[in-house]
C-alpha cells in the first residue's frame, strides 16, 4: 500500500472543519473581490446568452497541485493571485468547498477529476484510469472525433490520462494527450542544457521513469498539427521560464490550430513546494495565476472559443495545514487533513453567474457529471452529481 492509500481510511467526510474553511474562504472573497452570496441570483445580460450544446466548448485547468489559502485567497496571500482576485473571480461562480475524498497523489487525483470516480490506481505507475474518462463519455455519446478532446499534461507520468481501461469505453475513444516536455525532449534530441529548467518532471518521485510507448503526441505532429517548426518551437521554448509556461504555449497553439471542444490542461509548477523552497512555491502560484488569466483571455480572443466556452479552474487537492504535526505546511500533502482535502473551483463562461460565491459542499467527482449535463452526454459510471448552480 502506498502512503496515499492510507489517506482514505482517516478522512471521515466533509465535516465541520471543511465547512469552516469554506466559510472563511468565502469571507475573504466577499471582502476583497466584492462578490455576492450564492443565493443572490445575479446574471448579466451577457451571461444569459444561450449556447447550443453542440457548439459549446469547455476548458478545464487544474491549478498547479494545490496551494494553501495563506498564499492565495487569505488577505495576506491575495497579492500572489491578482488575476484571480481582480479579473477571474468577479466574472465567475466560485465554489469554496470542493471536497476530495480520494487519494492525494497528483496523477490519481487528476484521474479522479477526469472520471468522476475516486480512482485507486497506483499514483506512480503508468496505468490508465479504471473508470471511463470524461473524454470517452463525451466522444462516445456525442460521436465526436478524436481531434475534439485533448489533454495537455506537464508530467510524462500523465501519458495514460486520456483513456481508461474500462471494457465498454477505453480503446480509441479517449482524448489525445500532449506531453510538452516529451515534445521538447524529442525536438532537442534529448534536451540540451538550455532546456533543463523546462524538463523537470516530478517533484515527488525523481526516480520514476514512465514508459512512453503509449498514444502520446508524436513529434511529426508538431509541424503537421500545431503548425510549429521544430526550430521555432525550440527557439520559443528558450524564452519560457517553466514547464507550465511550456504547457500553456502548446495549449494555445492547439486552440488556434485544432480548436478542440474539450481541452484539459494540468498545471504543476506550484508543486515545486515539495523541494521546500518557499520562494519557488510563491513564484509558482504567481505564475499559475497569470497563466490562468492568459488562457481566459485566449478564450475571449479566439473566434472558435469566444462566447461559447466554459472555463473550469480547480486544484486537484490542497496542501497540509501547519497545525498538523504529520504535515509540513506548504511543503506537502500527505496527512489527508481537512485543509489538504478542502479545495475550490472557479467556473466562468456564458450562462454562468458572475461574481457569486457558493459554500455548500461539492466533491471533486462532481466535475464530470456537470460537464455531462452541460454538453448532453451521460457519465453513467461517475460517482458525482451535477452542480446545479452551473446549469
Ligand atoms: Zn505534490
Amino acid at each position: 500500500m502506498t502512503r496515499w492509500a492510507k489517506n482514505r481510511d482517516v478522512f471521515p467526510g466533509a465535516g465541520a472543519e471543511s465547512y469552516k474553511l469554506a466559510r472563511t474562504r468565502r469571507d475573504f472573497l466577499r471582502s476583497s473581490a466584492g462578490v455576492a452570496l450564492g443565493s443572490a441570483l445575479i446574471r448579466s445580460p451577457w451571461a444569459r446568452a444561450a449556447v447550443s450544446p453542440s457548439k459549446r466548448k469547455a476548458v478545464v485547468i487544474t491549478f498547479g497541485g494545490g496551494a494553501r489559502d495563506q498564499e492565495t485567497f487569505a488577505p495576506e496571500g491575495q497579492e500572489n493571485v491578482p488575476h484571480m482576485m481582480r479579473e477571474l473571480i468577479p466574472q465567475a461562480s466560485f465554489f469554496t468547498q470542493v471536497v476530495n475524498r480520494g487519494i492525494l497523489g497528483h496523477y490519481v487525483a487528476t484521474a479522479s477529476l477526469a472520471t468522476g470516480v475516486y480512482e485507486t490506481i497506483n499514483n506512480f505507475a503508468s496505468l490508465p484510469p479504471e473508470s471511463p474518462t470524461v473524454f470517452e463519455y463525451y466522444r462516445k455519446d456525442l460521436k465526436r472525433p478524436s481531434s475534439d478532446a485533448w489533454v495537455v499534461a506537464p508530467s510524462n507520468g500523465f501519458n495514460r490520462i486520456g483513456e481508461s481501461s474500462h471494457r465498454s469505453y477505453g480503446a480509441g475513444l479517449g482524448a489525445r494527450v500532449i506531453l510538452p516536455k516529451h515534445l521538447l525532449t524529442a525536438a532537442t534530441s534529448g534536451g540540451g542544457s538550455d532546456y533543463q529548467h523546462l524538463l523537470r518532471d516530478n517533484y515527488e518521485t525523481p526516480d520514476y521513469a514512465p514508459d512512453l510507448a503509449g498514444s502520446e503526441f508524436e513529434l511529426q505532429q508538431l509541424e503537421g498539427l500545431l503548425k510549429l517548426s521544430v526550430d521555432d518551437f525550440k527557439r520559443h521554448a528558450q524564452t519560457l521560464s517553466s514547464p507550465d509556461e511550456l504547457s500553456v504555449y502548446i495549449a494555445r497553439q492547439l486552440m488556434r490550430q485544432v480548436a478542440p471542444s474539450l481541452l484539459w490542461i494540468t498545471m504543476h509548477d506550484i508543486d515545486v513546494a515539495h523541494a521546500g523552497a518557499y520562494s519557488l512555491y510563491i513564484e509558482g502560484i504567481r505564475r499559475t495565476d497569470r497563466l490562468c488569466s492568459e488562457l481566459w483571455k485566449a478564450i475571449q480572443n479566439e473566434p472558435e472559443y469566444a462566447g461559447k466556452t466554459t472555463l473550469f479552474i480547480l486544484p486537484d487537492f490542497g496542501r497540509d495545514s501547519d497545525e498538523n504535526a504529520g504535515g509540513n505546511g506548504f511543503q506537502h500533502h500527505r496527512t489527508g487533513d481537512a485543509l489538504s482535502r478542502t479545495t475550490w473551483m472557479l467556473v466562468a463562461g456564458p450562462g454562468i453567474r458572475e461574481g457569486v460565491v457558493y459554500d455548500r459542499a461539492i466533491e471533486s467527482t462532481d466535475l464530470v457529471p456537470t460537464l455531462g449535463a452541460m454538453f448532453g452526454f451521460s457519465p453513467s459510471l461517475s460517482q458525482g452529481k451535477p452542480v446545479t448552480e452551473l446549469l
